[in-house]
């Protein structure tokens, strides 16, 4: 599979640097609330990332982690009156509940920063020993960028306008940042007041870790100092990921990430979601308007990862629409298929298109396109070709993660009330219409609907 790369802006095929597994790391999220669907465009592209590759028969290791310390879960942790670790577990619970929902397999390994924090103090004293950070006045500890000499090469700093040495004396405490502010990262903050009982000890002081050093730490610890592949939505290039290049490369040496795979935003009803517009939305918020997490997933892989993806409610009725058309074919399909049949090989068949799109840079939608060409190619087929077609369908919808729903049940109408329908149907013929309106109240009583078409009727369970 061949898959975008940030740092060296061209299409790379994707193979394990062991020759064995492809082992890759995400930023998780963080555990403040519940996530929100454009935290899981990223999810998501990452999941089909992952099941692609291992369609093709590739081994992975999947390491994502959970941010359970920084200053939103303790501000928030507080607020609820919490201790701060039933308060992220709370909404790492949640979390997992979304992501099965949505039909994300769970990585392999899921380290949380709390659990590791000897981890990330031994990373800070070694980079403090190899003079790239240094203490300052409170107890807290710096990353010097002016000491890491090919820092800002994932978001190529060299050709845009930001000026590094006017920030480069600038230093950063917040663990929220402003996109691409370049300045000396905070890795060991030190106790304030309202940190409250959130605090650790270290050889600078009590205090806790700045939100960049955890992800290099947990690398190290489960991906060493060289690994596959790196992904996250594309406001972690720059700082997040330049951080985590800097510390880890000036801390452990080695090169880090093979690859690097961002995600673009979502956007909803055009612009930035947001809380204040009312259009910030969760699952949860989608359910309530009738909408299932089959029908978002189907949704946020309908762009290109690189492109920009526009949600709005009505996509999600049109991915509902789609869902169901994919369903009947691969039902209809299945009717094709004679009993008993073996297949001697697992292909792609009629749906070869949609494979060859997946590997062309994780191109979604031109698989999804692929699935529906695939279906028109294999109307025709029957027995074992038509087993072959459904096999390849298969393989394509397990890729893509997507599980498609279920025929609506059959009704099943009782033999009186179709006698009934019968027997009106006939005196309709006949233009009896006292005995048609009598028949019908009849049926009416019975708790059935008869509609009256041009050449047959129907009948349907009155709500
Ligand atoms: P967070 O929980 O804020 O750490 O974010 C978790 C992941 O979601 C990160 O990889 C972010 O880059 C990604 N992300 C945040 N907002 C969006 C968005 N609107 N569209 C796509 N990905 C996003
Ligand atoms: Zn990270």
């Amino acid at each position: 599979m061949r898959l975008f790369d940030t740092l060296t802006r061209t299409e790379r095929e994707l193979r394990p640097i062991d020759g064995a597994t492809f082992r890759f790391y995400c930023c998780g999220p963080t555990v403040y609330g519940p996530a929100h669907i454009g935290n899981f465009r990223t999810f998501v592209v990452q999941d089909v990332m992952r099941r692609v590759l291992e369609t093709g028969g590739m081994r992975t290791l999947h390491v994502r982690n959970i941010t359970d310390v920084d200053d939103k879960t303790i501000r928030d942790s507080q607020k609820a009156g919490m201790a701060l670790g039933d308060f992220t577990a709370q909404w790492t619970e949640r979390f997992h509940a979304d992501c099965e929902a949505l039909g994300c397999l769970p990585p392999h390994i899921e380290p949380g920063a709390v659990e590791h924090i000897p981890q990330q103090v031994a990373m800070i004293g070694t980079l403090v020993e190899k003079g790239h950070a240094y203490v300052s006045e409170d107890g807290s500890v710096y990353f010097r960028i002016a000491s890491c000499p090919g820092y800002g090469a994932l978001s190529h700093l060299e050709e845009r306008e930001l000026d590094l040495g006017k920030t480069q004396n600038a230093r950063a405490n917040s663990d929220e940042y402003e996109k691409d502010s370049i300045s000396d990262f905070v890795l060991w903050k030190a106790r304030r007041p309202e940190d409250g009982a959130n605090f650790w000890p270290s050889p600078w002081g009590e205090g806790r870790p700045g939100w960049h050093l955890e992800c290099s730490a947990m690398i190290h610890e489960y991906l060493g100092e060289n690994f596959d592949l790196h992904s996250g939505g594309v406001d972690l290039v720059c700082p997040h990921h330049e951080n985590e290049i800097a510390q880890s490369r000036c801390a452990c040496g080695g090169d880090f990430a093979a690859h690097w795979f961002h995600i673009t935003h979502l956007l909803v009803d055009g612009g930035k979601m947001s809380k204040s517009l009312g259009n910030l939305y969760t699952l949860d918020d989608l359910a309530a308007k009738g909408f299932t997490a089959m029908d978002v997933r189907y949704v946020l892989i309908g762009a290109h990862y690189r492109k920009p993806l526009n949600f709005t409610l009505d996509s999600l009725t049109a991915a509902r629409e789609a869902l169901q058309r994919l369903a009947k074919g691969a039902r209809g399909l299945a009717a094709r298929v004679t009993e008993g049949v073996v297949l001697d090989e697992v292909g792609f068949g009629p749906f070869q298109g949609a494979w060859d799109a997946l590997e062309n840079d994780l191109n979604t939608p031109g698989a999804l396109g692929g699935l529906f060409t695939g279906l028109r190619e294999a109307a025709a087929l029957e027995g074992v070709d038509a087993a072959r077609a459904l096999a390849g369908m298969n393989r394509i919808l397990r890729a893509l993660g997507i599980v498609l729903p279920e025929a609506p049940a059959e009704v099943v109408v009782p033999e009186g009330v179709r006698a009934l329908a019968e027997e009106r149907w006939a005196a309709r013929l006949a233009k009896d219409w006292a005995k048609t309106d009598a028949l019908r109240t009849e049926i009416t009583a019975a708790g059935w609907k008869m509609n009256d078409g041009k050449e047959a009727y129907t009948l349907e369970p009155l709500g």
